[in-house]
């Protein structure tokens, strides 16, 4: 049984809670935008332009000029020809998956994807594969399979049409990294599509903050790129960017763009300033703090965690119950640190999951990581 739990102040890297103040290491408001003056800036304009309410869906009369400034910057950002945002990234991954696949088409998922990706790959109807996570010869072995019934031009009629494979170039849980260059490269031998979800790299990877793909000038060569603007981009929202075709097939077949009513005028303008504001020398500044932060918590919590490789850093800790009451030690100093259990992650993988932000101060990554070698060693 789990239960909410109420934040009385915004979110940010000190959020109150029943009164009393806490660190908070449990957000993925990696770059500190979610309170940022910019972004409540846009949004309050856009509430004084626009009203509150959107309307209707974005295809009866809800579409409306703020939307298509977001669509425009999404694209501009992530170097793609064309972008479509989502009321949410759950509700993009539904949409998209759904709108690609049907009952003649092959999903193949990482273990390790989020359940937005699971609910849609089940929902499509598509045959369902899962390879090992970030295991290349599982993957290969699957998309083998896939090919020995695929249809072609000399095979036509009955038979598999298409194959998908979906990954996260960031994962959540344990913020590691798919291989993606290998991944590009199988796919392309196979002949299927690749989806990349890059929910926690936006914002944190590559020289543009645009993510794994454009940090290895991969880009063009994955047909589907799923982000969410309520990360590092600090508003609420998703979007999926890709080719021109793409975009236009998603606009008449993703359900959950077409059947919902669009996001608010206040967040999508909030998205497209938590954009423009990573595409500055701010964002540039404050991925570089988040990753000098990262590096003295690697240092300060020792040789026994792995070396992170996003603003996720993951403690695991094993036995669910032991993960809750260190969680709930680390709240009794006054840190925020969520326990993640199951069925968020396996049975027996439960863990404390760190994330920093860089508005978190040297001095505060060192009051983490030693109340957390204080508790631990309990
Ligand atoms: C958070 C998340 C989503 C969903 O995005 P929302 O905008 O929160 O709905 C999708 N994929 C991954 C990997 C995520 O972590």
């Amino acid at each position: 049984m789990r239960h909410l739990r109420r934040i009385d102040s915004p979110q940010s890297k000190r959020v109150e809670l029943g009164g009393r103040f806490y660190l908070n290491f449990s957000s993925n408001d990696y770059l500190g935008l979610a309170n940022d003056p910019a972004l409540k800036e846009a949004a309050i304009q856009a509430i004084e332009r626009f009203g509150v309410g959107s309307g209707a869906s974005r295809l009866v009369c809800g579409s409306l000029a703020p939307h298509h400034e977001l669509d425009e910057a999404i694209a501009e950002f992530k170097n793609c020809d064309a972008a479509l945002s989502f009321s949410s990234g759950y509700a993009a991954a539904i949409g998209t998956i759904t709108a690609l696949l049907g009952k003649e088409d092959v999903v193949v998922l990482d273990k390790l994807v989020h359940a937005s990706i699971v609910d849609a790959a089940k929902l499509s109807g598509a045959k369902l594969r899962v390879f090992a996570h970030n295991d290349l010869n599982d993957l290969e072995s699957i998309l083998q399979w896939a090919n020995r019934s695929r249809r072609s031009s000399a095979s036509p009629g009955p038979g598999i049409r298409r194959v998908l494979v979906i990954t996260e170039s960031i994962f959540s849980m344990d913020g590691d990294r798919a291989p993606l260059r290998e991944l590009v490269s199988l796919k392309e031998r196979y002949g299927a599509w690749l989806m990349i979800d890059e929910a926690h790299a936006t914002g944190v990877i590559g020289p543009n903050r645009r993510g794994v793909a454009d940090e290895l000038g991969l880009s063009r060569s994955v047909e589907v790129q799923l982000g969410t603007l309520g990360k590092a981009i600090g508003a609420s929202g998703g979007f999926v960017c890709g080719c021109r075709e793409l975009i236009d097939l998603l606009i008449n077949r993703a359900r959950s763009f077409i059947f919902s009513t669009a996001p608010t005028p206040a967040a999508a303008a909030a998205a497209t300033a938590g954009i423009r504001v990573l595409q500055s020398d701010i964002g540039a500044q404050r991925q570089s703090i988040l990753w000098n932060r990262l590096e003295e918590l690697h240092k300060e919590l020792g040789k026994n965690f792995a070396k992170p490789q996003s603003a996720i850093v993951p403690l695991i800790i094993g036995a669910e119950q032991r993960a809750v009451e260190v969680a709930g030690q680390l709240l009794d100093r006054g840190l925020l640190v969520p326990a993640i259990r199951f069925p968020t992650v396996a049975r027996g993988k439960a863990r404390l999951r760190v994330t920093l932000s860089a508005l978190h101060s040297p001095e505060e990554v060192h009051a983490l990581a030693s109340t957390i070698a204080s508790v631990l060693s309990q």
